[in-house]
């Protein structure tokens, strides 16, 4: 039996109930989607979703009764009231934490007198999991960080259990948990005739999912304190398995559970768009060609799209340097892939010093992975092995909490 793999889709605009009901649509179209005769040999189902994508829904009829608040939508009108009982740099402390979106509702709707008794919270893949197992309030651990969650205690913490709204947060299990199995009534409700005939097993179980980008780690497969996965994408993330926990508001690094280690993360705004802004992906290509990775190249930038930076440093002020621009374009192009190769060892670097496991080997996901001379720069200036991750798609990610979950699955209920 094999797992089955979903990506969320995402909507680009529209009105937030629009977005629901287009996701829901994705999920059930990839699942008809899968070829007839691949669907009774799948033996469980994940879902990664956006981290602080919000729904609140009510718990006896499944109707949506608020949102989705998107992961980036900010509610600095509840952030007062989340400082107040949060622990000061908390993770919930930022005006788009799902806490903010919970306390922003709760607080508009008139709390618990406003006949919202069974209302919910859930996360965009805690939804899209709940649209197949039908159990209401389930989440997982890494989802369930920004609005509060404690990993470490796996509680959520007294500070929070004290809300009144506080009945309204989801149970929490491992990501890859298997919840249940596939709702019985889910392909007459959702008219998936086609997929029914074509015999889904009544023995797939749907398990926890997890954040889309912590399921684009977990595609890397790697693993153990020291491994990490670096994304050059339009911006420069770090992640790496840590055996201690690192927080760090100041520098925007916070650390998810990774089973019985961390993964700690940061976030350079520094990448691949400041690339975009100087080149076309044709000429990054024929450029990097006359590029001798083993020369360190003497050019000092800070290649930034604009003004500000948080990870390895945090200063908002801090202007882009790309200058002085050399007459090679090649040359050019050295110098800044060495520069991000710098902030990236700075990163490392600054997770080592607040506590974290010194990294030991990069994976490397994203458009920037494709460039050879630039892994090859990034090994000699990071000082460890360097190579492109196999996998990088979040969705091959939840693939494998799936199969995790198929291997957990003896005794969930029907
Ligand atoms: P995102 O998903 O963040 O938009 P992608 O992972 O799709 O980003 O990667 C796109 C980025 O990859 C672009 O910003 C582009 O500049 C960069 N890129 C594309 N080709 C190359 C290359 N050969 N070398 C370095 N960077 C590249």
């Amino acid at each position: 039996m094999q797992p089955t793999l979903i990506g969320v889709a995402r909507q680009v605009g529209g009105d937030a109930a629009g977005w629901a009901s287009s996701w829901r649509a994705a999920l059930f179209q990839l699942l008809g989607d899968i070829p007839p005769a691949h669907r009774p040999s799948i033996s469980s189902i994940s879902i990664d979703g956006t981290s602080a994508t919000t729904l609140i829904v009510d718990s006896e009829t499944g109707e949506l009764l608020a949102g989705p608040f998107l992961y980036n939508e900010s509610f600095p009108g509840a952030l007062p009231a989340v400082e107040s009982i949060a622990p000061a740099n908390h993770t919930v402390c930022s005006a788009s934490s799902t806490l903010c979106k919970l306390v922003s509702w709760w607080n508009a709707s008139g709390g618990a007198g406003s006949g919202s008794a069974a209302a919910v919270l859930m996360h965009q893949s805690d939804w899209l999991l709940w649209l197949l197992h039908g159990r209401y309030g389930v989440s997982d651990y890494n989802n369930a960080l920004k609005v509060g969650y404690d990993p470490e205690a796996d509680a959520y913490p007294s500070w929070l259990m004290a809300q009144p709204y506080s009945r309204m947060l989801p149970s929490v299990m491992a990501p890859g948990a298997p919840i249940a199995t596939v709702r019985d009534d889910v392909r007459s409700q959702y008219g998936l005739v086609a997929w029914a005939a074509a015999g889904l097993s009544k023995e797939c179980v749907v398990c926890t999912g997890t954040t889309d980008s912590i399921a684009a780690f977990l595609a890397a497969r790697t693993a153990g304190p020291g491994r990490a996965v670096t994304s050059l994408g339009s911006t420069l993330a770090v992640k790496l398995v840590s055996a201690a926990r690192v927080d760090d508001a100041r520098f925007g690094v916070y650390s998810h559970r990774l089973d019985d280690a961390w993964l700690v993360g940061g976030a350079s705004n520094t990448g691949g768009a400041v690339l975009r802004q100087l080149f076309t992906d044709d000429q990054l290509a024929a450029l990097s060609g006359d590029i001798d990775p083993a020369a360190a190249s003497p050019l000092d930038y800070y290649p930034l799209p604009r003004k500000g930076e948080r990870f390895p440093v945090s200063d908002p002020d801090m202007a882009p340097r790309l200058q002085p621009r050399p007459e090679s374009d090649a040359e050019y192009l050295h110098g800044i892939l060495e520069s991000i190769a710098r902030i990236e060892a700075k990163g490392y670097s600054l997770l080592r010093e607040l506590g974290a496991t010194a990294v030991e080997e990069v994976f490397t996901a994203g458009g920037g992975a494709q460039n050879d001379k630039w892994t090859a720069i990034r090994e000699r200036v990071l000082g460890v092995p360097v190579r492109k991750a196999e996998q990088t798609e979040a969705a091959y990610g939840a693939a494998l909490l799936a199969l995790k979950g198929a291997d957990r699955r003896v005794g969930v209920a029907s």
